[in-house]
């Protein structure tokens, strides 16, 4: 749909258009759109002909369908944490940029339905604290829910920390707002537990990343505030010894498991020797690590028994080394930060590649060693940090460079990067567990998808951006 010729004439009459219509504090140009032309890795820079920063849904409507009538792409943003490129331009100038971030109200709570209706630019921390203010909980959790908007999260379809109890963003929508490539508003923002009238729609555009229409407000599931939680850290021999405890705690009280998080030795110690204020609550550092939380929303829940109890058992028969439980919030935050810096730790040591790699839980300590070996018989010096939500079978497969020079590691990373999803293959994964498709990952899409499934998405699209005007090269080619 996007003119790559368009003159700056066309270009000066569609930021008019739209500073007309939504006021001259809606429209950024010049050097005001930088911070919306550069994903947070720095991987992709574009160039926006300008970012439209509607205020409320109406806004965002009139903002589509003049783009639309000047024959411009929209590309939805929130708050750019996404890591796959998919919230920026392309770099001919001729895409324009809506950021959501305006659209930052709650409009609705509902206590006995455990729901609320929130807008699409706040920020998933501020959901969360407004759910707490209501004595409940919105469970979605990520390192990066300061920055991270609720129109972003269903876009990307997040998951983080607490996936294996409350599911992905998508299993925490009960309705939703969207406007659609024509400008059209569709309502969809009911909140029934239970509604088969249809084509389940609001699904269609979770995970979408903004391709199919973009999300303006959402009607979300709350849940029951904790009461009581507990945080351990667990030093383990192998990978293995890691889905032994999970079934373990599950078989103890599979409800009350939150997170389930495994950590490589290699991550751990580039958090502990490149990250200030972190320290090891352990007496020898290990090869393997999970975080493991439990929360109830009861008070009289013992879950520290719980723990200790499958712990002691697990001691006895070698499955973990040493754990550390937490005594007290500031404790239980620093235990989460071992598992949060991971990524920070990696990208102060140099080049790494990241990976997000889904197989069948059963599957995943085999996965580990399997892709373990494959990548040090290529590289010996690599420095392996795994790391991830292991109870959903997610695991973060990161390489980072041997210390030192990094140029055998560039010139063999394709090569890393195959073999590892060769493995994951094999065992029916996901080459894109939970940060979606983007730009990034687009060109794999056919290799792993290809055949009647791309099919399908292909003529989604059609049906519903048959102009490719939302965030055209995002997700399909
Ligand atoms: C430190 C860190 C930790 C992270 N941990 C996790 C994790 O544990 N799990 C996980 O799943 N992800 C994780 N992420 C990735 C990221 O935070 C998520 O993908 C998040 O959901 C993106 O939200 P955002 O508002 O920043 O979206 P953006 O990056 O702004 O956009 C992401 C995509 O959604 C589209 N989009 C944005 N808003 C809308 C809208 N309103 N309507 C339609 N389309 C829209 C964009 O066009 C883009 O394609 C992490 C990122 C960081 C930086």
């Amino acid at each position: 749909m996007t003119s790559a010729l368009m003159s700056s004439g066309e270009k000066d009459a569609l930021r008019s258009a739209l500073s007309d219509a939504l006021g001259l504090r809606a429209v950024l140009s010049g050097a005001d759109t930088e911070g919306y032309e550069v994903d947070w890795r720095g991987i992709y820079h574009g160039r926006a002909l300008c970012v439209v920063r509607p205020e409320d849904t109406q806004g965002v409507a009139t903002a589509v369908k003049i783009c639309r009538a000047h024959g411009v792409a929209v590309v939805p943003h929130g708050g750019n944490t996404g890591m796959v490129g998919g919230a920026v331009p392309d770099e001919s100038s001729t895409q324009v940029v809506l950021s959501l971030a305006r659209l930052n109200r709650i409009r609705d709570f509902d206590v006995i339905d455990m729901s609320m209706v929130i807008e699409a630019g706040v920020a998933l921390q501020t959901a969360q604290e407004a759910a707490a203010g209501q004595d409940l909980l919105f469970p979605l959790t990520l390192s990066s829910q300061g920055s991270a908007q609720i129109g972003g999260i269903l876009s990307t379809n997040a998951g983080g920390n607490n996936t294996l109890r409350y599911g992905n963003a998508r299993d925490l929508v009960l309705g939703l707002e969207v406007v659609l490539a024509n400008g059209d508003i569709w309502n969809g923002l009911r909140r029934l537990r239970k509604d088969n009238t249809g084509y389940c729609l609001r699904q269609l555009f979770v995970g979408a990343e903004g391709t199919l229409g973009i999300i303006t407000a959402a009607s979300l599931k709350l849940v029951p505030a904790l009461l009581s939680r507990e945080v351990a850290l667990i030093a383990l021999p192998d990978a293995r010894s890691a889905l032994e405890l999970l079934s373990r705690f599950r078989r103890y009280d599979a409800e009350a498991l939150q997170a389930f998080e495994y950590m490589s030795g290699v991550g751990i110690d580039l958090v502990l020797d490149l990250i200030d204020g972190i320290t090891l609550p352990l007496a020898a550092r290990a090869e393997h690590y999970v975080l493991l939380e439990v929360g109830s929303s009861r008070r009289d829940v013992d879950l520290r028994t719980m723990i200790e109890a499958v712990l002691g058992l697990a001691f006895e028969d070698g499955v973990a080394l040493d754990a550390v439980l937490s005594e007290s919030e500031a404790q239980r935050q620093a235990l989460w930060r071992l598992r949060e810096e991971q990524a920070e730790g990696q990208a102060r040591a140099g080049k790494s590649i990241k990976n997000d790699i889904s197989v069948p839980v059963s599957k995943t300590a085999e996965f580990l060693d399997r892709a373990t070996a494959a990548c040090l018989a290529i590289l010996p010096a690599l420095r392996l940090a795994p790391f991830g939500h292991l109870g959903d079978g997610n695991i973060h497969f990161n390489l980072v460079q041997p210390e030192g020079d990094a140029t055998l590691f560039v010139d063999r990373s394709e090569e890393l990067i195959a073999v590892v999803n060769a493995i994951a293959r094999e065992y029916g994964g996901s080459f894109s567990a939970e940060h979606g498709i983007g730009q990034l990952k687009r060109d794999m899409l056919e290799e792993w998808r290809g055949g009647v499934e791309l099919d399908i998405m292909a003529r989604v699209k059609a049906a519903l951006d048959p102009d490719r005007m939302l965030n055209p090269g995002k997700l399909l080619a």
